[in-house]
C-alpha cells in the first residue's frame, strides 16, 4: 500500500527510488502540509449513561480528507504523526476545533451544557513542556469551559510519567480539566500509578468489551476494572459497545457508562448538532 502509495507521489511516469526514510519525510511533510491546508477533520462519537442511554460526553475522532485518497482513519495516519513529532500541531488543531465545536454546541442547544467533551492526547503532546499553557490559551479563546473538558491519555503515559509530566496533569486538574486513562486493560499500566495521577476517568478498552460474553476472562478483567473504578472513585466508561447483551452485563458488575456502534456512531459535527437537539437524549445539565 505505501509502496503504491509513493509511486504514485512519483506522478506521470517519473522514476523515483523511494527508500524508507525518504518516505517517511515525505509522508510528514505531507502530513504536516494538511493541518496547515485544511484537509482534517473530526467526527463525533456520544458516550452514554447505559442506565437509560442518555448522552453524557462526546468524543472528539480525528478524520484526514486526503485529495487523493479519501477519507482516512487515524489509524492510517497517527502513528507515523507520533513518531515524526506531526501530532504536536494535528493534535493542537484537533483540541482547538473540538472546543470551538463544542462550544457552539454550548450556545445552539442550551439543554447540551451538561455534556463533556473528550479530546484524545498522544504521548508526545503530554510531554510537551507548553501543554498546560496551549490548553489554557484554546479555552479561553474558544470559551469552552474546562470543567467539561476531559483529556484521554494512553495507558503508556500513566505507566512512565516523569515528575514535569504529572506536574502538567496536576495543573490540567487545577484548571478543571478531568483527565481519562483510554484503552484501559491494553498497556499494562501499573495500577499503582493509578493513584498518584489525577485521573477521573478509565475507559475499559473493547477487546474486553467484545469477549465479555463468551470469554470468562475478559469478563473478568472487564468485572476488575469496574471494581478498580469504583475502589478509586473513577468513573468507567466501556468501549465498543455493539450489543445489548454486553449493555447488560457491563451494567451488571458495576460499569455505568458505555460508548460504542450500539449506541452512536462516530458523525460529523452537523449530524450531532441534530442529535443534540433531541432533549430526550441528553443527560441533565
Ligand atoms: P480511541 O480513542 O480508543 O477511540 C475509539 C475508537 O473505537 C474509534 O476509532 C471509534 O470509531 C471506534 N469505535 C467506537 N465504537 C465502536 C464499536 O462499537 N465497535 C468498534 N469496532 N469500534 C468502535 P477511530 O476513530 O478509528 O480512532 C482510533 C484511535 O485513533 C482512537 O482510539 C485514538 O486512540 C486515535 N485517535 C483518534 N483521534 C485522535 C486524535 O485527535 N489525537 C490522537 N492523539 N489520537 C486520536
Ligand atoms: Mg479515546
Ligand atoms: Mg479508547
Ligand atoms: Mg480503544
Amino acid at each position: 500500500d505505501t509502496a503504491m502509495y509513493a509511486a504514485k507521489r512519483g506522478g506521470r511516469g517519473r522514476y523515483r527510488v523511494y527508500t524508507p526514510e525518504l518516505d517517511t519525510r515525505a509522508r510528514d511533510a505531507e502530513l504536516r502540509h494538511a493541518v496547515a491546508d485544511g484537509q482534517l477533520l473530526l467526527h463525533y462519537q456520544p458516550a452514554v449513561d447505559l442506565r437509560g442511554d442518555v448522552i453524557v460526553a462526546v468524543e472528539a475522532l480525528v478524520r484526514w480528507n486526503h485529495p487523493e485518497r479519501g477519507l482516512l482513519m487515524p489509524g492510517a495516519f497517527i502513528d507515523l504523526a507520533e513518531e515524526t513529532g506531526a501530532i504536536v500541531p494535528l493534535g493542537e488543531w484537533v483540541l482547538r476545533e473540538a472546543c470551538r465545536q463544542a462550544a457552539r454546541w454550548r450556545t445552539e442547544v442550551p439543554a447540551a451544557a451538561g455534556i463533556y467533551l473528550n479530546v484524545n492526547l498522544s504521548p508526545l503532546q503530554v510531554k510537551q513542556s507548553g501543554l498546560v499553557e496551549i490548553v489554557t490559551g484554546i479555552l479561553a479563546e474558544t470559551g469552552f469551559p474546562a470543567d467539561r473538558l476531559v483529556l484521554e491519555l494512553t495507558e503508556r503515559i500513566v505507566l512512565e510519567p516523569d515528575e514535569a509530566t504529572l506536574d502538567r496533569l496536576h495543573a490540567l486538574c487545577e484548571l478543571g480539566v478531568r483527565i481519562a486513562v483510554d484503552d484501559f486493560g491494553t498497556g499494562h499500566a501499573a495500577i499503582n500509578y493509578l493513584r498518584r495521577l489525577p485521573v477521573s476517568l478509565l475507559k475499559l478498552d473493547r477487546s474486553y468489551v467484545a469477549g465479555i460474553d463468551d470469554d470468562p476472562r475478559a469478563y473478568a478483567v472487564a468485572a476488575a476494572v469496574a471494581g478498580l473504578g469504583a475502589a478509586f472513585g473513577m468513573h468507567v466508561v466501556a468501549e465498543g459497545v455493539e450489543t445489548p447483551a454486553q449493555a447488560g452485563r457491563l451494567l451488571e458488575m458495576g460499569c455505568r457508562y458505555g460508548q460504542g456502534y450500539l449506541y452512536h456512531r462516530p458523525q460529523p459535527g452537523d449530524e450531532l448538532t441534530a442529535l443534540l437537539t433531541r432533549a430526550e437524549l441528553l443527560v441533565a445539565p
